[in-house]
């Protein structure tokens, strides 16, 4: 199952602030169905209770691309090549205080995409690998 959490989400239609749930964290061998919503960038879909207008959220979600040694970030914020050194540091930073999770992160590639597009290819790729 995916991970996920709570956030408040303003309303674009009739400004009502709401909570949410939202997908934090998506592991693709167990979360199949969710490979089709995260290609079209609609993996966080949430609904204005007052006024029931659809919002997809634009937020980052990390992906772990099992059973490849791979995570993704998806940031579509992360325009900027520091931004994404810093997703990158920061990832660096938590691995390396921990001895279980250094030797993961030795093997596993990490990565940044605030694209879609790309992050497309990528979801492509491991469902023509696992399928
Ligand atoms: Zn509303």
């Amino acid at each position: 199952m995916a991970n996920t959490s709570n956030t408040e989400v303003k309303c674009v239609k009739c400004k009502n602030v709401y909570e949410a749930e939202v997908i934090d964290h998506v592991t693709l061998d167990e979360d199949r169905e969710l490979i089709k919503s995260l290609r079209t960038g609609k993996a966080n879909r949430v609904q204005c209770p007052k006024c029931k207008k659809v919002m997809f959220l634009d937020r980052s979600v990390v992906i772990n691309f099992e059973p490849e040694n791979r995570i993704v970030v998806y940031d579509p914020s992360a325009k900027k090549k520091t931004d994404k050194d810093q997703l990158i540091a920061d990832y660096n930073s938590v691995v390396s205080f921990n001895e279980t999770l250094s030797e993961i992160g030795g093997e596993t590639e990490f990565s940044v995409v605030s694209k879609l597009d790309e992050l497309k290819g990528l979801l492509k790729e491991y469902e023509k690998a696992h399928s």
